[in-house]
């Protein structure tokens, strides 16, 4: 092929073939589902995803990546090719009558070794849309990935650990070496699996309270949630939740999260 990698779409294409297998056996694609890729370059994981589903959408920003995908298949009908910013992808666009009814009703499943620069807002952009997703595998830088996986405790437990665990449940797959690409990029891969929870796994009035919660706690890490709360919660309001006013957002679980928003939405009641 004689595509010249650009930088500015974040073109790092996968050449190491045991990553790619270890990356089809781990969506495990069926015939009846629908997938979308986004970013599939020059297609190195299409070929499998296409032989293996319903319906595959390919989202390709680079116009020169989508004339050759276009060629390259052009008689596989069930193979639609998109020109598109994935940042701006909506999905209900992509949802076809099929995957509303019995027996095929299902949810999308997204897939796509990301470019590294947009991978955080695309996630986020994505979440939005959850409702239409019944899971999401990307290849991401291994320090995001770290920080998404991250328990209460760690040092890189921080805001994306927080909001990205609240709506979906998360496992770091493997991690991938730079050798695995070409160009290699700088640092580590890990490829994630991201799975929407139907039902949160903890009760929250808002979702957009949760983050301002979740966002000013961990404004300044070595702060304590006396100071980094003060404009949402006296002490006296943390501690009625059980949760010391000493503590930094780093040490805090999910729920006690959850249970510090909750109190929010009380105190702004009263
Ligand atoms: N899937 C291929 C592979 O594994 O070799 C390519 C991965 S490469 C890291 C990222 C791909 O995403 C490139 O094909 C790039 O052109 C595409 N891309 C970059 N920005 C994009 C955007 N905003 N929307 C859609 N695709 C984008």
């Amino acid at each position: 092929m004689s595509h010249k990698p650009r930088k500015r779409f974040g073109q790092n294409f996968l050449t190491d073939e045991q990553v790619v297998s270890r990356i089809i056996h781990s969506i495990h694609p069926q015939p009846h589902q629908h997938l979308i890729e986004i970013g599939p370059g020059q297609g190195v994981l299409t070929d499998f995803l296409a032989d293996s589903c319903r319906q595959l959408d390919l989202v390709e920003i680079d116009r020169d990546l989508v004339a050759l995908l276009s060629r390259k298949y052009l008689r596989s009908p069930h193979v639609a090719i998109h020109q598109l910013d994935a940042l701006k992808l909506d999905l209900s666009m992509l949802l076809s009558a099929s995957d509303a009814s019995p027996p095929e009703a299902e949810r999308l499943r997204l897939i796509g070794n990301l470019p590294y620069n947009i991978s955080t807002p695309l996630m986020f952009h994505l979440l939005e849309q959850s409702d239409d997703i019944a899971d999401m595998h990307f290849m991401l830088q291994k320090e995001v990935a770290d920080r998404i996986c991250a328990q209460p405790g760690s040092k890189k437990y921080a805001r994306l650990s927080v909001i990205t665990q609240y709506l979906c449940q998360v496992s770091q797959l493997f991690d991938v070496a730079p050798e695995s690409f070409n160009p290699q990029p700088k640092v580590w891969s890990s490829f994630v699996r991201l799975t929407p929870y139907q039902q949160p796994p903890v009760v929250v009035e808002s979702f957009s309270l949760l983050n301002t919660v979740v966002t000013q706690a961990f404004s300044q890490r070595r702060k304590t949630l006396r100071n980094t709360l003060s404009t949402l919660l006296t002490e006296d309001q943390i501690r009625a939740v059980d949760i010391d006013p000493g503590r930094r957002a780093e040490t805090l679980s999910l729920q006690e999260f959850a249970d510090l928003t909750t109190q929010v939405s009380k105190v702004r009641v009263e």
